[in-house]
């Protein structure tokens, strides 16, 4: 068994309504997922994918379609944040607001990336670790 790698990057914003500090106010990051899976290499002989346990490509592109096609560029609010979700129902402003069930923070947005993910790639493909950098020094990890 082995595992890979593969991480994207995407700009979006978020804020933490009732925490003690400024992470209160809005505000933006640049968020990085790495998203390891486990699996065998394949040895099927003259195919794409020999030699590989999965092909990086298709990896990346399940990532783009499922979470940065939805977040980047977006504002994450929780569903009980007055001020955003009042803001999200202002229809005609093009405003991309992502809605959610819980607190925006790295850790609840890593288990959200999980949700979107674990049905995403081929079945002989495990996701072992989910880990979401916040921040360059700041990072929540899952592991399902
Ligand atoms: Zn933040």
């Amino acid at each position: 068994m082995l595992e890979i790698t593969k991480s994207i990057e995407w700009d979006m914003g978020h804020r933490v309504p009732n925490h003690k500090h400024k992470c209160r106010n809005p505000h933006g990051h640049r968020y990085r997922l790495e998203m390891t899976v486990s699996g065998l290499i394949s040895q099927e002989k003259g195919t794409s994918q020999e030699g590989m346990v999965h092909d990086f490509g298709d990896i990346k592109q399940s990532l783009l379609a499922n979470i940065c096609t939805r977040l980047d560029h977006c504002f994450m609010a929780s569903e009980e944040d007055a001020i955003f979700a009042s803001l999200s129902k202002n229809e005609g402003k093009d405003l991309n607001i992502v809605l959610v069930p819980f607190v925006p923070t790295a850790e609840n947005i890593v288990v959200w990336c999980y949700e979107r993910l674990k049905d995403s790639l081929p079945a002989h493909l495990q996701i072992v670790r989910l880990r979401l950098f916040e921040t360059p020094t700041s990072y929540a990890e899952f592991f399902p």
